[in-house]
């Protein structure tokens, strides 16, 4: 279990890391279009429905995003709170190797959402 004070530090950084990322991903994502497209196929389909499909993908690209920075900072909630590594509905243990692969795991593979 992630409990020592040394982990604790170096799973707080990694998830400040990775909210910053994401913040900054986001933004990237729906920041207002300026000028025209730059790059691709515009002569082939036209840029205005290139843009518009690239727009819909973004949209949607930033909604995950800011679904899993959600769930970073519930992450660092928990690790204010003591409760870091236990499922948010049942109160088991996450696992590690869930917490490995995910340090921003905020429920366990059972209550763990879509
Ligand atoms: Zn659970």
């Amino acid at each position: 279990m992630p409990d020592s004070p040394a982990d604790q530090s170096a799973i707080r950084s990694e998830l400040t890391a990775k909210a910053a990322e994401l913040r900054a991903q986001i933004e990237e994502l729906t920041k207002p279009v300026e000028g025209g497209a730059t790059i691709g196929f515009g002569k082939r389909i036209g840029e205005g429905t290139t843009q518009a499909i690239q727009q819909m993908a973004d949209a949607s690209t930033a909604q995950t995003l800011a679904g899993v920075l959600d769930q970073v900072e519930r992450a660092m909630t928990k690790l204010d709170d003591g409760s870091y590594g236990r499922c948010d509905e049942c109160g088991e243990p996450i696992g590690e190797a869930r917490l490995e692969f995910r340090p921003w795991s905020v429920r366990c593979v059972e209550h763990a959402q879509p």
